[in-house]
């Protein structure tokens, strides 16, 4: 299974009719699952949700807490370019996620890796 191409398949529910900026992700549990997600837009903006919490959120609610990779793919207006997660997603996946947890972009043509410690270094912490 290629977690990049299942991004792009979850990319096709993406409800984003005020950005047009289409945004798929898959996400790989330890357990070998992959959750999709999408990005899905609101009239007023605020609740906007990103592909990757979606997926986060669709699998945590499943009882899953250990997670090994995320592909993201997606772009405006068809153009696809390598879609890194936001901040406040990543801060989502530091919630739940090692600093080794894989983050896979593309542009279509080429995959980019990329480690949570790589592009949150210093993310906000409880002690638990
Ligand atoms: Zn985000």
């Amino acid at each position: 299974m290629n977690l990049m191409e299942v991004a792009k398949e979850a990319m096709n529910n993406s409800y984003s009719p005020y950005s047009n900026f289409r945004v798929g992700a898959a996400l790989l549990t330890k357990s070998n699952k992959v959750y999709k997600g999408c990005n899905v837009e609101n009239a007023s903006y605020s609740p906007n949700c990103c592909a990757e919490r979606t997926a986060f959120v669709k699998a945590i609610s499943e009882g899953e807490k250990e997670f090994v990779a995320i592909a993201i793919y997606g772009g405006k207006d068809g153009k696809y370019d390598f879609c890194l997660p936001c901040g406040v997603c990543r801060q989502v996946m530091s919630e739940f996620c090692d600093k080794d947890f894989k983050i896979y972009v593309s542009n279509g043509k080429e995959i980019k890796c990329y480690t949570l410690g790589e592009l949150l270094p210093n993310s906000f912490k409880l002690e638990k």
